[in-house]
């Protein structure tokens, strides 16, 4: 959802950028976003490539929390990576 505070953010945010020489550059690979991609997304801070890495990423971690319950989810955000033996047994006490 896009609220109007989130809004001005992302254009306060792309505006720093614009000061800082870095807009239209990505901020994970540091490669250029296509002109064509900043006409429709004005605001984009990432390239397409770089995007899209990152929508599969979250949808993966959607998916993995939607078959193992948000402890995938907790697990995921803490940085664990099997959370049913690491979390439960270290964060929550045997047995949880
Ligand atoms: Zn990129």
């Amino acid at each position: 959802m896009q609220t109007r505070a989130d809004t001005m953010a992302r254009i306060d945010a792309a505006l720093g950028r614009l000061d800082d020489g870095r807009y239209g550059s990505c901020v994970e690979c540091e490669g250029e976003i296509a002109e064509r991609r900043l006409r429709a997304l004005p605001f984009a801070v990432r390239c397409q490539a770089c995007e899209q890495r990152r929508e599969a990423a979250e949808g993966q971690v959607h998916r993995r929390a939607a078959q193992h319950g948000s402890l995938w989810l907790f697990a995921e955000m803490i940085g664990v990576s099997s959370p049913s033996v690491e979390v439960s047994t270290r964060r929550f006490g045997a047995g949880y």
